[in-house]
């Protein structure tokens, strides 16, 4: 590789030559200079040394709009006078899209935007360059010619290469305020409602933190190109030496996602393109981070707009290289400073893992936004563990926001509030008193009996799936685990579980619970559980696909390990399973006769068995309804999983949402079913209990008891308001006026039932 490191020659000393002398203004004498001042040097020398009659530059304010702040050639009073907003006039362009123009006859083109208190009427060619500063748009750099002249594709990147210094300076925060240029800037002012998804309910109101991985690059223009390019050889051999190392990690051995991102990894850092690119930028005077740097602005703002889930993935992938690579080159690549964080922080991510999350102090995180993340993403699971709340697929929240600005997560609605105007933050900040004053309501009813006023004892359990979701028994002060989802911990694992460590795993859930009864559910995989160490989701609808009891008959060894495993775990102590997805009865019987098979081997074996078993059926299916009488034959209790139930008895996609909101579980339709349900449990003295989110819901609880329902499971935060709800309902009272709604055609009966709870005081 030569210094030119470029397919031009002259050009790059021209325009290491010119960075030269940029950096000079800056760190020389004339950097004590007031920026501005500062600024129309560096235009003049730009013009000078680009034989051009103008230069100018434009720095990004608040609201899109981009301001003219130093000028060689046009008129000095149209500084500060003269604004365009973003896709206006061609300086409009360049910042819209984020690329460099060149063009020979600029008035010709159909975007020109002439504006007279410059006096530029006569300058024909104009050339300019984004100014990107962390892949953001902060300013525009453009130079002008009174001749129709062709500007080089070397030129182009001399000024983009001086853009970049022009950056640090427009970032220092002494031009404007720096809050105009950081993410969201333009926007600074405004407060925003962006729209996602619960990940998980609850309020939290705190200042914005970026999850970020910053990288510092101090030092941009280098003096020996030469040691520059060694210096990026050898960081790209150490940075491969590290992948190579992942990739044979013994704990991504068996392939799966992680190996897949990996390798995807390794393809992009192998990518010739990209090495040259960043050779070149050296050769244009830049360090070799500083060169990575420039590629990865280049590379953001190119794809930056695309719209394509994947390719948005390849730049996350690009960006997480790019840090990885200026990580080798300057030191430790350092993740978000997450010892730094304020009091009450939000926390704003495209996407994080759940070990990121707990690197950041959960006392401190009062919620979480993230770009991307579905219900079941393992930070999403962490999260509701924590008791923070979450919300998900905020598109572009990363770039409407500032660090610093006030975020008000209302996780239960799926919505954030961006820099909220004064009165919507002290409606939230009233909605927050009453939240904590019903949490600490509700932590009194810790120990008070979940009963009816006409006497009704329900039975109150939580949901559970990791061992950090134990203590949530006790401080709920429900009676037990109604659902345990094992799948859970496999999700968070890189590899199989064995049956060792199976066994150790339930035995401390089992301990955990000392003493109350734990419901463990079979694997659930498939569907929207994919497990890294399983080959992902497949088929048109894996909702309706190869999941949960349909993957365990056909892979019986995976369920036979895991009953084994519960069984030994629960050695002199009650066990309770579940199968999930169960379709039809045959199912159910298949998986309790391999369920028998191990109970029979153990004791074959002498192993200490469990004092006694219960075997039961999830009811996600709704064409398991039509053989209940067999099923309640063979079943020991039923556990009806609504949400699944509720996609299967609307043809409704859950995840899709474009579908959100249009089915009520509060039909006619739903109540009706799970009327019918309950019934034929309770004459067949089965015990029923309802497991989906709803139940967790308080209005959705009261409709449960008043179809029959007296066992439930849910989120363990929602313990205590349903329990709330319980004690102020008349069981016989609510039953009667729901029967005589069940018949009804409508949509939906909630309003009926807000009016009921209204009427009758009780607390939703
Ligand atoms: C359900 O479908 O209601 C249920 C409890 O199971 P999961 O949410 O784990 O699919
Ligand atoms: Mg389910």
């Amino acid at each position: 590789m030569s210094t030119t490191g470029s397919s031009y020659g002259h050009p790059v000393s021209a325009s290491r030559r010119l960075l030269a002398r940029v950096r000079d203004v800056m760190s020389g004498a004339a950097g004590a200079l007031p920026a501005e001042q500062r600024l129309q040097q560096v235009v003049q020398i730009i013009a000078a040394d680009m034989v051009a009659e103008v230069c100018s530059a434009y720095v990004r304010r608040a609201g899109d709009q981009l301001e003219l702040f130093a000028t060689q050639g046009l008129k000095p009073s149209a500084v500060h006078a003269t604004r365009l907003y973003f896709g206006e006039g061609i300086i409009g362009d360049i910042a819209a899209s984020a690329r460099p123009f060149a063009l020979s006859d600029a008035q010709e083109h159909p975007n020109f935007a002439y504006r007279p208190e410059t006096g530029e009427e006569v300058y024909h060619s104009m050339m300019g360059v984004p100014v990107l500063r962390g892949g953001r748009v902060v300013g525009v750099l453009a130079v002008q010619n009174r001749t129709r002249r062709q500007y080089a594709e070397e030129e182009v990147e001399t000024l983009q290469t001086v853009a970049m210094v022009l950056a640090e300076l427009i970032g220092g925060g002494e031009l404007i305020d720096q809050r105009e240029l950081q993410p969201g800037g333009g926007q600074a002012a405004r407060p925003l409602r962006v729209e996602g998804l619960e990940l998980n309910g609850g309020l939290g109101i705190g200042t914005a933190v970026l999850h970020l991985p910053k990288v510092q690059v101090d030092r941009l223009v280098a003096e020996d190109p030469d040691e520059e390019l060694s210096r990026l050889h050898a960081a790209f051999k150490s940075m491969h030496g590290e992948l190579d190392n992942l990739l044979e990690s013994e704990a991504l051995a068996a392939g799966g996602e992680h190996r897949d991102v990996l390798e995807t990894y390794r393809l992009i850092a192998d990518d010739a393109g990209w090495l040259t690119r960043i050779e070149d930028a050296i050769g244009s005077g830049l360090t070799a981070e500083a060169a990575v740097q420039r590629v990865q602005n280049d590379i953001r703002a190119r794809m930056g707009q695309v719209s394509d889930p994947y390719l948005r993935e390849r730049i996350a992938d690009l960006d997480d290289l790019a840090y990885r690579l200026i990580g080798h080159l300057v030191g430790p690549n350092g993740e978000a400073a997450t010892e730094a964080l304020p009091e009450k922080a939000v926390l704003i991510a495209r996407n994080m893992g759940p070990a990121q999350l707990l690197d950041y102090d959960p006392e401190l995180l009062v919620g979480l936004v993230l770009e991307e993340g579905s219900p079941t993403s393992h930070v999403a699971i962490i999260a509701r563990a924590l008791d923070i709340p979450v919300v998900g697929h905020a598109r572009d929240v990363l770039s409407t926001i500032d660090a610093g600005d006030t975020v008000v997560v209302d996780a239960s609605h799926g919505h954030v509030y961006l820099r909220p105007s004064a009165d919507i933050l002290s409606a939230f900040e009233a909605g927050l008193r009453s939240f904590q004053q019903e949490k600490e309501r509700y932590a009194e009813l810790r120990d008070q009996p979940a009963q009816t006023l006409d006497g009704i004892d329900v039975d109150l359990h939580i949901n559970a799936g990791l061992m950090i979701d134990m203590p949530n028994l006790e401080r709920s002060g429900a009676k037990g685990v109604g659902l345990f989802r094992t799948e859970v911990a496999f999700m968070a694992r890189s590899k199989f579980l064995g049956v060792d460590e199976q066994t150790e795993l339930y035995t401390q859930v089992l301990d955990g619970a000392d003493g109350r009864s734990v419901v463990f559910r079979t694997l659930d995989i498939g569907g929207d559980k994919v497990l890294p160490h399983w080959g992902g989701a497949d088929g048109e609808n894996p909702a309706m696909g190869w999941r949960a009891i349909r993957v365990s008959l056909d892979r019986p060894a995976l369920l036979r390990q895991q009953v084994r495993g519960m069984i030994r775990a629960a050695a002199g102590r009650e066990l309770r399973v579940m199968f999930p997805m169960i379709a039809e009865v045959a199912e159910f019987k298949a998986a309790r006769e391999l369920l028998d098979k191990e109970w029979q081997r153990e004791s074959d074996r002498g192993n200490p068995l469990p004092e006694s078993l219960a075997v039961g059926a999830m009811l996600e299916v709704p064409s398991l309804a039509f053989q209940m009488p067999a099923l309640l034959n063979v079943a020991d209790f039923i556990a009806v999983g609504s949400n699944d139930l509720g996609q299967f008895l609307f043809a409704h996609d859950r995840g899709d949402p474009r579908l959100a909101g249009r089915y009520d579980m509060l039909s006619p339709i739903v109540l009706k079913f799970f009327k019918s349900v309950v019934e034929q449990c309770d004459a067949a003295d089965v015990p029923v209990s309802l497991c989906g989110e709803m139940a967790g819901r308080p209005l959705e609880a009261m409709a449960l008891v008043g179809v029959g329902f007296r066992r439930m499971s849910m989120a363990a935060t929602a313990v205590g308001r349903v329990k709330a709800v319980i004690r102020s309902v008349d069981t016989a009272e609510l039953a009667e006026y729901i029967d005589g709604l069940l018949d009804s055609p409508e949509h939906t009966i909630r309003d009926h039932l807000e009016a009921y709870a209204g009427k009758h005081d009780i607390s939703i």
